[in-house]
């Protein structure tokens, strides 16, 4: 395997590619690097790297961040969520209250954190008040939370799952009659904690060649070359391009927490619908800390069904790769960042924000990769 990026970038050039190609990433962190790095521009023209379900805010479902707002909305409670989640709009008519952050600012308690340590330590600063966590994320932000809840947290500490797994997602899109990819960029921080061995049935199951990548351009390109090679080879294999943090089994210890603190539950998706067994949620033994045991169930079966996206708002095509972000047509128009109309436009791990952050406009890609030695 040859190593550095230029030199990686001239073996993928050199390679004997397809008329076309189409790689998906499955992390919000992967697209960031591939996009801030302008990667698009620098590989051949007939690859095409497809974001893809890599993004937990984007995915959330809707009626989930609706329960929180109105949680913390006619409760008397302190709200937390990370950062992201508070400006995430759900479908609610625009006089009314959308956005978590526009609750806080009716006057609602709700503070932004960055990490399971620090909603412990609000609980414990303020044992006299009720503390609702609202959690989002997929493994890597669902670890944290299961080591919390093993050590154990303060009785005022509640919880408002919305964890994911990853590999789910990915197999529903190769499940389905047309994925939208011919090889895989397999998440690598998610491959830490769970192992590389949970991407096995990509490869023995659908024959998709797939390689671990870590969020390097270089690491990025050595996966890409690998599965490059792959196809063209017609050797399909599961290969670790991020072996300084990855290995078969994953963390160990981590993947014990999630097991004997959460359980898997069949959960929707924002805008895909339900995937079996693709959630995490409160094992019974810490029912006394559910949120949604505490609270009345504010997002109704009404609520569920107008839970997809926001009218003209083509996330939930973005997420499963079926088009690029602009390809949107609110794109760049009315939906920006600072006026996000979907949940792509908001998050960090979002593909719409993520390729209007490093320059992509309505046509191709504009940034050009300088390519480290
Ligand atoms: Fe949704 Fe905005 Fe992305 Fe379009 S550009 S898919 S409206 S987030």
């Amino acid at each position: 395997m040859p190593t550095g990026a230029k030199l990686l970038l001239e073996k993928i050039r050199e390679l004997p590619l397809p008329d076309k190609v189409r790689i998906m990433n499955v992390c919000g962190g992967h697209e960031r690097s591939i996009s801030m790095a302008g990667l698009r521009t620098a590989l051949p023209a007939n690859i095409e790297l497809i974001p893809g379900p890599g993004c937990p805010v984007c995915i959330c479902p809707e009626e989930d961040i609706y329960q929180a707002i109105q949680i913390a909305i006619n409760e008397e409670v302190v709200l937390l969520a990370f950062g992201d989640m508070l400006r995430v709009p759900v479908n609610v008519p625009k006089a009314a209250i959308r956005t978590l952050e526009q609750a806080k600012a009716a006057g609602a308690d709700i503070r932004p954190i960055a990490s399971p340590t620090e909603a412990v330590k609000i609980a414990s600063a303020n044992p006299e008040k009720t503390v609702v966590f609202f959690v989002a994320g997929f493994e890597t932000t669902c670890a944290p939370v299961a080591a919390m809840l093993a050590e154990g947290i303060p009785d005022n500490l509640l919880l408002l799952m919305s964890g994911r797994l990853t590999w789910p997602a990915v197999a529903m899109l190769l499940d389905s009659d047309t994925p939208a990819f011919d090889a895989l960029i397999a998440p690598g921080h998610v491959a830490t904690i769970m192992g590389s061995e949970e991407w096995r049935f990509v490869v023995d199951q659908h024959h998709i060649p797939t390689a671990i990548a870590g969020f390097t351009t270089e690491s990025l390109l050595a996966a890409i070359y690998s599965v490059l090679r792959q196809l063209i080879e017609h050797k399909i294999f599961l290969d670790n391009c991020y072996t300084q943090v990855v290995t078969a089994k994953g963390n160990n210890t981590a993947r014990k927490l999630l097991h004997s603190t959460l359980d898997i539950v069949d959960a929707p998706w924002r805008g895909i619908g339900i995937i079996p067994q693709s959630g995490l949620e409160l094992t019974a033994k810490f029912a006394a800390h559910n949120a949604r045991y505490r609270f009345p169930v504010y997002a109704d079966e009404a609520r569920k069904k107008a839970g997809t996206m926001p009218p003209g708002c083509d996330c939930a095509k973005v997420v499963l790769g079926k088009i690029k972000p602009n390809e949107c047509r609110l794109y760049g128009e009315s939906c920006v960042p600072r006026n996000p109309v979907g949940p792509c436009m908001v998050s960090d791990e979002g593909a719409c924000r993520i390729w209007w952050a490093s320059g992509i406009k309505n046509g191709l890609p504009t940034k050009s990769m300088k390519v480290p030695d």
